[in-house]
Order: structure tokens, then C-alpha cells, then sequence
């Protein structure tokens, strides 16, 4: 995700090494340093490796179950990427890679006025239920995963601060209804991103015409 405003690229475009690369013998040989929350968007690999080195880090902690939850939901809480793709495709393509296409192609289309993102296990409506569930029960393990999508989701926000791109993804669903509201008023659609990413990847897959088709 990238913002066209070129003081903002300027200023964050430069390579930026993890927090952690401040142990800097360490980190040379997990590949740490070469982990980076700037310019380009936070990758599934990224989120892998940080959430592995904070897991092991937490073990004294959380012990084996504990850190093995804390790493599953600090990566797979992106999940909601796919459910993204196959509500947006009207639950039509279920490919993995058709996913990984489409979100590269909103990529591209995030300097658009419209564009407004909400992923689900990303908000405020799905996170404050978790930690009621987690402190109601007192589960470690539930606890382990809520701190681990918290994890996550700091990275995340993070790595959209540094790309210019906070306000572009919603961290509450409600906050997406409102502004999706005030955003019709001006006559802004964010679903006609999502719809463009799509059209972008099948008129490539399918011809412009079979996609049409495919969507009338
Ligand atoms: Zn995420």
C-alpha cells in the first residue's frame, strides 16, 4: 500500500530493519535483518518470522501450548484476507492464488479516494469479544492468542503508519460503516476497489469478455 505523496514515500522509503536488529549478531543469523516494516507491505513471511522470534522469546512464559498459540494467531489471524477475496468474488473463486493476485492488484489501486479496507479478525468487534472470552474463562491459551493477533495487528499498524496508510483500513466495523456512509455522500464506492481488483485479475485469467459474462 503505498500513498502518493512523495515527502511521505521520501521519508519512509528508506529500508527499515526490525526492532530487533539491534542484536545484531543474533539476528545476522536467524535472517532477522532481513525483515523489514517500511515501504512494502507486511508479507506472510514477515509475520511468520517476527511472530517465531517473539514465540520463542515468550516460552518462559507461555511454555510450549502457549507460545504455539501465541505464533498461530499472530499469522494466521491474516485468514481474514481470504474470506475478503471469496465475499468479494461473491463466493465464486476459492484460489489461493487468485487471492494472492487480487490483493496484489489493490496494492495498486490505494491511492484511490475510495479505497477503504476493514478485515475482520483485525477489529475492535472481533477482538473485545476475545479478550471477554479469555478473561472470563482466564484460558492461558486464549489468552496467548489474543496477544498474538494483538501482535500482529501492531505490526500491521505499524507498517501502515510508515506507508502513509493508516486511515485506509478500519480498525472497527463500525468505523467502516460510518465512513463508508459519509464516503457515499461524496459519491465514493470502496467496493468499486475490490470490484476493480477482481476485474483486474480475470480480464488477465479469462478475457475481458468471459468476466463480463461471468459477473452479469
Ligand atoms: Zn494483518
Amino acid at each position: 500500500m503505498c500513498l502518493k505523496n512523495s515527502s511521505i514515500q521520501t521519508k519512509y522509503s528508506k529500508r527499515v530493519s526490525s526492532p530487533l536488529s539491534l542484536l545484531s549478531v543474533p539476528v545476522a543469523f536467524t535472517g532477522l535483518n532481513q525483515v523489514r516494516i517500511g515501504k512494502k507491505k507486511m508479507r506472510p513471511a514477515e509475520h511468520l518470522i517476527l511472530g517465531t522470534v517473539t514465540s520463542v522469546a515468550l516460552y518462559p512464559m507461555l511454555g510450549a501450548l502457549g507460545s504455539a498459540t501465541f505464533l498461530t494467531g499472530s499469522v494466521l489471524v491474516d485468514i481474514d484476507h481470504y474470506l475478503d477475496f471469496i465475499y468479494h468474488n461473491r463466493f465464486t473463486d476459492f484460489s489461493f492464488g487468485n487471492m494472492f493476485r487480487y490483493h496484489g492488484a489493490i496494492e495498486k489501486l490505494l491511492n484511490r479516494p475510495e479505497m477503504l479496507n476493514v478485515e475482520i479478525f483485525h477489529t475492535v468487534e472481533f477482538m473485545l469479544p476475545l479478550y471477554a472470552l479469555f478473561y472470563y474463562l482466564q484460558s492461558p491459551v486464549l489468552g496467548a492468542l489474543f496477544y498474538g493477533i494483538l501482535f500482529h495487528i501492531g505490526l500491521d499498524m505499524v507498517s501502515l503508519l510508515r506507508r502513509g496508510l493508516f486511515f485506509k483500513r478500519c480498525n472497527s466495523i463500525t468505523e467502516y460503516l460510518i465512513r463508508r456512509k459519509f464516503m457515499a455522500r461524496r459519491g465514493l464506492v470502496p467496493a468499486a476497489v475490490y470490484f476493480d481488483a477482481l476485474r483486474i485479475i480475470n480480464e488477465k485469467k479469462l478475457g475481458a469478455d468471459k468476466w463480463h459474462a461471468k459477473r452479469s
